[in-house]
């Protein structure tokens, strides 16, 4: 488990007391750690160390990793279905309505469950209006407002905000081992999101695109009005409305994360240290500081009209013709 660090023990503190509630929502961007969280809670509960629990060596903490407990389901939309079918959420009921076989309390997650479908939703909201005792559900959703209010209004919500890249890159080093340049350079990439961050360390394509991403991100201030369409058009893609809305929110964290490191280097010169490698970083400063802040501003209030349902393609393209142009100053030279 890699960040969140308050939500780990918020959890753990209301299972040592017997507080934890029936559903849970974690909420937060694709990767970045929701049902790793829901899999840290799972082991927290059938784990059979008496100190550092979850232990993550012992039987129970074992067989949750390889999704083999009895008293903990991962349930996720299969690679062949659009979404979370009502004959998943079916087996849920029957299975979560029993009593646990070993622990003490039993944990199902639905992984993704803003990709229920109608009939799902209804059928998950059953088993939300009369929990069955010692079970909790955790529902994880990158895109919460997709999810029913009446589910929504039954689950404790944990928000869950991107990680801080040194966290992640440190996570790397100790954890898998990963050479000290390469985890800047993942985690930097990652921008939050530590599960995109351990999959990189092994799939190289997925590298490839996401510099590319950035690449094009960092090559926007410089652009002019056209350029930057393009560039947006290509980034957003085409797609429905909801995946359209994902992928604008996704870019707008990266502008974001991008936007920092260019008020950083305002500030202090210096383009921040994990950014060094990357080619077209913030190697120059665009604009002004108070023009970057105004910036960061505008993409913050950018995100909450997309995620309050406005048009993403308009708020976006509204906000990228607001993106203050590069004087192309060295000043880290200077
Ligand atoms: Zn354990």
């Amino acid at each position: 488990m890699i960040g969140h660090t308050w939500a780990q023990q918020l959890l753990s503190r209301a299972a040592q007391r017997n507080r934890l509630a029936h559903a849970y929502l974690f909420v937060g961007p694709t990767s970045v750690g929701k049902t790793s969280l829901a899999m840290h809670l799972a082991s927290l509960l059938v784990c059979s160390s008496q100190i550092g629990r979850p232990c993550g060596v012992c039987r129970g903490c074992k067989s949750v990793a390889r999704q083999g407990h009895p008293d903990v389901r991962l349930i996720e939309r299969a690679s062949d279905r659009r979404d979370i079918t009502i004959e998943q959420v079916r087996q849920l009921e029957g299975e979560i309505a029993l009593t646990p076989y070993e622990a003490p309390h039993k944990l199902f997650c639905v992984a993704g469950a803003d990709l229920m479908n109608d009939a799902a939703a209804s059928a998950l909201l059953k088993t939300l209006e009369e929990p069955p005792p010692n079970a909790s559900l955790v529902l994880t959703a990158a895109d919460p407002m997709s999810l029913p209010i009446t589910i929504r209004s039954r689950c404790q919500t944990l928000t869950l905000q991107p990680v801080p890249a040194h966290v992640i890159a440190d996570a790397l080093q100790a954890d898998l081992k990963v050479e000290d340049d390469r985890a800047k350079e993942l985690a930097t990439l990652a921008h939050g999101r530590p599960g995109w961050a351990v999959r990189a360390t092994t799939d190289h394509d997925l590298v490839e695109r996401e510099a590319a991403a950035y690449r094009a991100i960092s090559a926007l201030p410089r652009q002019g009005p056209y350029s930057r369409m393009v560039a947006i058009e290509a980034l957003l893609g085409k797609g429905s409305f909801l995946e359209t809305r994902a992928r604008a929110l996704d870019l707008l964290s990266r502008l974001e994360g991008w936007w920092r490191d260019a008020l950083f280097a305002a500030q202090t010169g210096v383009a921040p240290d994990l950014r060094r490698f990357m080619v077209g970083a913030v190697d120059s400063v665009p604009a002004s500081l108070p023009e970057i802040v105004g910036f960061l501003l505008k993409i913050q209030e950018t995100a909450s009209r997309v995620e309050a349902n406005v048009t993403p393609r308009l708020a976006v393209d509204h906000l990228i013709g607001m993106m203050p142009t590069i004087r192309s100053v060295d000043r880290a030279s200077s």
